[in-house]
């Protein structure tokens, strides 16, 4: 690993955009697992992977292993340390000095917001997913008779969950994933979204748990909800697992939606991007309301976010990008997440201080506000206590 420019080595990150930790013991099949988004690698390993490589160089020593130790070896010294101490150690080895924790995806148990901010020594703030309260509240009022009272419903939820003490900072809309991003940009009435309700919680019938939500309607309901409150919206953009159609999850199609929000003035977060971090460099550039970060990617990528961060930042403002790890279960990807964007942030404000594009103290300047400042201004951490 190259030495790190110090004003990038030092300085905590914001991670405005990841989630819990499991709260159990990660064998070498969870680890296979969650290392990527990938399902499996047939009679091979997801370790063969830039994602793989960059896990073997830099997360053994943490667990005072050697570089690249066998996954055998590696997850039996967890065992042996136990979830809580590894995740501690990985989470306060990646420096950051607080977490806006999505909490709306937990095919298992993970750890709440305030636990993960206790084991990494950060401030905890929570980002409420649209779509999962949504869910919840088309649980509660039941098929058929609770489509009149939906809208109102929903928007009370969400006002109650930004109203309360846990320091809510956000929401976020996965479109992405339900309905692809090609969103009409209007506003829909309440008639039309009593309607489309009506439609999804008949379809969704009384089987168990909550209805999954994949409409329109109400995708565009629920993320013109979540401006209304005038907090930041942030969108699953680009790469994501099996379940996404990514040729539906360019940010340019959120285009007309994008010029219908610019002027309530909310900040639209566009999240991951990858492969398409240039259009989305593009979009942050164009409306003064977007901001984009590379989470996700900048692990799943390894020595290549290098080049990922370069791109992402082509057009993008430095004033419009965030970083996010977008870790999901384990606190491994918080750390790789971690030093390699920090590694990709060095590398670039070395290459522009070798070229004379600016001074040291504009160096500083820029990777204060691309770690950390950027984050605190748009979700007004600063409002919240932080720090
Ligand atoms: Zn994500």
């Amino acid at each position: 690993m190259p030495e790190l420019l110090g004003c990038v080595a030092e300085q905590p990150l914001v991670d405005h955009h990841c989630h819990g930790v499991l709260r159990r013991d990660a064998d070498e099949a969870t680890l296979e697992s969650l290392l990527t988004e990938g399902t499996g690698v047939p009679g091979g390993s997801a370790f063969d992977s830039q994602a793989g490589f960059a896990f073997g160089r830099l997360c053994p020593p943490v667990l005072g292993l050697p570089t690249r130790a066998g996954l055998g070896d590696y997850a039996a010294r967890r065992a042996e340390l136990g979830a809580a101490e590894v995740s501690k150690r990985f989470l306060q080895a990646a420096g950051i000095s607080a977490l806006c924790v999505d909490t709306g995806f937990t095919p298992e148990p993970l750890t709440s917001p305030a636990e993960l901010g206790g084991l990494a020594g950060a401030t905890a703030y929570e980002i409420v997913r649209l779509e999962r309260v949504a869910e919840e509240v088309a649980a509660t009022e039941g098929a058929g008779a609770g489509a009149a009272g939906f809208a109102d419903a929903v928007r009370s939820a969400l006002a109650a969950r930004t109203a309360d003490v846990q320091g809510v900072v956000g929401f976020k809309s996965i479109a992405a994933y339900r309905t692809g991003l090609d969103l009409a940009p209007g506003r829909p009435s309440d008639a039309e979204v009593t309607a489309a309700a009506g439609r999804w919680m008949a379809a969704a019938g009384t089987g168990p748990g909550p209805p999954r939500l994949a409409d329109q309607t109400v995708a565009r309901f629920l993320i013109w909800c979540g401006a209304d409150l005038g907090l930041p919206v942030q969108f699953h953009v680009g790469y994501g697992d099996s379940d996404v159609d990514l040729h539906r999850c360019n940010p340019l199609l959120l285009t007309p939606l994008l010029r219908a929000i610019q002027p309530t003035g909310v900040p639209v977060m566009l999240l991951h991007n990858y492969p398409y971090h240039r259009e989305a460099g593009y979009l942050a550039q164009v409306f003064p309301n977007v901001y984009v970060d590379a989470g996700l990617a900048t692990h799943n990528l390894g020595r290549r976010s290098v080049v990922l961060l370069a791109e992402a930042l082509e057009l993008a403002p430095y004033g419009k990008f965030l970083y996010s790890s977008d870790a999901f279960g384990l606190p491994e990807l918080y750390y790789l997440g971690s030093v390699l964007f920090r590694t990709a942030l060095s590398a670039l404000l070395a290459a522009g201080l070798h070229e004379d594009l600016y001074s040291e103290r504009t160096a500083a300047r820029l990777a204060r506000m691309l770690c950390a400042d950027n984050a605190r201004r748009v979700y007004r951490l600063a409002d919240q206590g932080i720090r």
